[in-house]
């Protein structure tokens, strides 16, 4: 059986938990009344204004006059996540993090132990509610898709257990636009179709939905059928390092996700330099309003640790993708960027980086990491993103 944890709007909660003045007050993490910033995460309180992550501040403010703008503390939340994970290892070795707040648990081996999945479920929240004093919503099923789709569904502090042949029962009536891969245009199509929940999916053959949708239609009639042969890997050996970000209300302002991005850099060079690692290739993901994912990586000559070049190729590479598509780039429900290819870094190093721009940059970063090290990610944040964003 397979537990999906996510935790309730997590960097908001920390910051109230941390401050408990801020309770049920309508508090945003990122963005500020300022400058230009996008919001990272709204508290539920926020969230009754219509305020959600990845939204302009100057939206947020208007939506909601008396918001109150918290910086991003990046140190933080990192911390909060590896407490979170650890906590996770404690019932099952096979976890499979999906982001700093969520994760894929297989406990198929645990029951003995624990008690039943359901069970582990509640205790891993309870263990996260006593030990952290934050809410998780759980989701308990047989497949990853269903036990993703069960932890949302009862947000937040939520747990629905989905037991093994109640599956057509719960997924049966749930509306199309829940399904994973079907975005705002194929909605409507589906729409048109007479096919509005789940269980019109599952009525239609697997044949019908192939011709109409093609590959596309094809998995989300197996995923209507609860069918997800997917298993939780948990891999200990990093291959890349990555971060990215959903947004609640696609984003087709440019400017907006080249903030976000190079926000989502800054956090990737600094993983990668604790890491004490070497990238040769940089990956952009993006996935458009219709759930397309559009995914462009460049490898570079020489093997790098700085932050700037990860910066410069990643833009390089969104701009690239927004060019090729012209009139047709349209808006953006995700955005995120990685590194891969990794070597240790030589005890040459210095050969590596002998002409004196690299060298000036990884004295940069090194001073950055440094800066955030003792005051926190708000503390320093280069060129751009000073006034665009706080992070
Ligand atoms: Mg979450």
């Amino acid at each position: 059986m397979i537990i999906h944890v996510d935790m309730d709007a997590f960097y908001a909660s920390i910051e109230i938990r941390d401050n408990p003045a801020l309770e049920n007050l309508p508090v945003v993490v990122g963005g500020s009344v300022k400058h230009r910033g996008v919001v990272a995460a709204a508290s539920y309180e926020a969230r009754k204004y219509g305020v959600f992550s990845a939204m302009p501040a100057s939206t947020a403010i208007r939506k909601c006059p008396g918001i109150i703008f918290l910086p991003v503390d990046m140190k933080k939340y990192l911390k909060v996540s590896a407490q979170i994970q650890n906590i996770f290892l404690t019932f099952t070795p096979v976890v499979e993090p999906l982001a700093l707040d969520e994760a894929f648990l297989d406990v198929t081996q645990s029951e003995k132990l624990f008690g039943s999945s359901a069970s582990i479920g509640r205790k891993i929240k309870q263990v996260i509610k006593s030990e952290l004093r934050l809410d998780a919503s759980v989701g308990v099923a047989r497949t990853k898709f269903i036990a993703k789709i069960a932890s949302d569904f009862d947000k937040p502090d939520g747990f629905v257990q989905v037991p093994v042949n109640g599956e057509q029962n719960f997924l049966d009536p749930l509306p199309v636009h829940l399904m994973w891969g079907i975005g705002k245009s194929s909605l409507q199509r589906y729409l048109t179709l007479g096919i509005k929940t789940f269980k019109d999916i599952r009525l239609r053959t697997k044949d019908f939905m192939g011709e109409e949708f093609g590959q596309q239609g094809c998995s989300v009639w197996e995923l209507a059928n609860g069918i997800d042969t997917r298993t939780v890997s948990s891999q200990t050996q990093i291959k890349s390092i990555s971060h990215e970000r959903t947004f609640a209300n696609d984003i087709a302002d440019i400017p907006v996700l080249m903030a976000i991005l190079l926000e989502l850099v800054e956090q990737v060079g600094q993983r990668l330099r604790k890491k004490n690692k070497l990238y040769r290739t940089v990956t952009l993901k993006l996935r458009d309003s219709d759930f397309k994912t559009i995914s462009r990586s460049k490898t570079l000559e020489q093997s790098l640790d700085s932050t700037s070049s990860i910066w410069h190729t990643a833009k390089a590479l969104l701009n690239t993708v927004v060019q090729n598509r012209g009139r047709l780039s349209g808006a953006y429900r995700l955005i995120g960027v990685g590194v891969s290819g990794f070597q240790a870094p030589p005890s040459m190093q210095q050969s590596l980086f002998n002409d004196s721009k690299a060298d000036c940059h990884s004295e940069i970063d090194k001073v950055t990491d440094q800066i955030r090290e003792r005051y926190g990610d708000k503390s320093i944040a280069r060129g751009k993103s000073k006034s665009s964003i706080e992070s």
